[in-house]
């Protein structure tokens, strides 16, 4: 039978590292794994996954989720998947298709973007998923428990319709609690 699981919580919650730590046990008892990260995820060298701290394992880089059904066989028996809330279209059915092909899915990614909404096809995942683990961070202001990720442009908090790519500005992210997290709908 298979599973999804999925390992969510804002920026900086050690989400790659648990999503490592998962697979590499798998990889440890020899099991058939393989591990997708989109290739839009700039922090990842070619073909591997980095946390934070600098654990790696490798993985293959995809554009889109149906490059994923070229790699994955019948002996495939854990799928990894990093990054996965910047995989769009049709990724909640290929996935889908996965786990019911009986394999252990392994999903970690942000559960919410900059302006505090549920991110792509997350929430999606989060619903079909059988087991969920969300991970939180501590909040740079206060040091309370944090479950958002602020978007800083040149230290001040972004605005609900800013543009995700900004030239000439200095665009950061940090954790935030909900108290503290600021956002401005205009
Ligand atoms: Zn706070």
């Amino acid at each position: 039978m298979g599973t999804l699981e999925i390992i969510c919580g804002p920026m900086f919650s050690g989400k790659s590292e648990e999503l490592i730590r998962r697979l590499q046990r798998t990889l440890y008892a020899k099991q058939n794994t393989i591990i997708f990260t989109p290739s839009i995820d700039t922090r990842c060298e070619e073909n591997t996954i980095t946390s934070h701290n600098g654990r790696n394992l490798k993985a293959v880089s995809i554009q889109n989720s149906s490059e994923m059904l070229k790699y994955i066989d019948k002996q495939t028996q854990v799928v990894g998947i990093d990054e996965v809330q910047f995989l769009g279209g049709d990724t909640v059915e290929i996935i889908m298709s996965i786990v019911n092909q009986g394999k252990r899915v392994i999903c970690a990614g942000l559960d919410k973007n900059f302006k505090g909404e549920g991110f792509g096809v997350v929430p999606e995942l989060l619903a079909l998923a059988d087991n969920v683990t969300k991970l939180s961070s501590i909040c740079m202001v206060c040091g309370n428990e944090a479950t958002y990720t602020q978007r800083l442009i040149d230290d001040k908090p972004a605005s609900y319709n800013d543009p995700i790519i900004l030239i000439g500005a200095s665009d950061s992210y940090e954790p935030r609690c909900r108290k503290c997290y600021v956002i401005d709908k205009i």
